[in-house]
């Protein structure tokens, strides 16, 4: 288990360090949404081009903690190409793996009832959860990507 837990920590601390899909887009045709998570001070600018329900692009720009970073950069290469239903069956995941407590894993450590596969890297993320101050951080991207399809909708 440890050694899962560094290659977690390695991946969300590449993440930080070389944050994917930086930048801003032009608006329109991307809606632009604002996320800001006070708890902790993160936040985050996200930029969303929809092109026939798919989403075409994915910038961001913000600042925070490593948590809150790591998480809005692997949103982002996790969604582009993805269509809006499928991100938004996304959101619902990655939200179900920060409220999975340790209560309800099975015995391999594994979720009981969260597809991993279906996150990637954003599994990476799953030790969050037994820092619940940290959920809010990994939660933000997430939370305002949501309000952005929301506004597309
Ligand atoms: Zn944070």
């Amino acid at each position: 288990m440890s050694n899962l837990e560094d290659l977690y920590r390695e991946i969300i601390l590449d993440h930080y360090r070389s944050p994917r899909n930086r930048g801003e887009l032009a608006v329109p045709p991307a809606t632009r949404v604002e996320g800001f998570n006070p708890l902790c001070g993160d936040e985050i600018t996200l930029y969303v081009e929809l092109e026939d329900g798919i989403v075409a692009n994915v910038k961001m720009m913000g600042h925070g903690c490593s948590i809150s970073q790591a998480s809005a950069s692997m949103m982002g290469s996790a969604v582009k190409g993805k269509s809006v239903e499928q991100v938004r069956e996304q959101i619902r995941t990655f939200k179900q793996l920060m409220t999975v407590h340790e209560s309800t894993l099975e015995h391999d450590g594994e979720p009981a009832k969260v597809d991993l596969r279906a996150l990637g890297e954003l599994a990476a993320l799953q030790g969050v959860v037994k820092f619940p101050v940290r959920i809010k951080c990994a939660a933000l991207a997430w939370n305002t990507l949501s309000q952005g399809l929301d506004e597309l909708a």
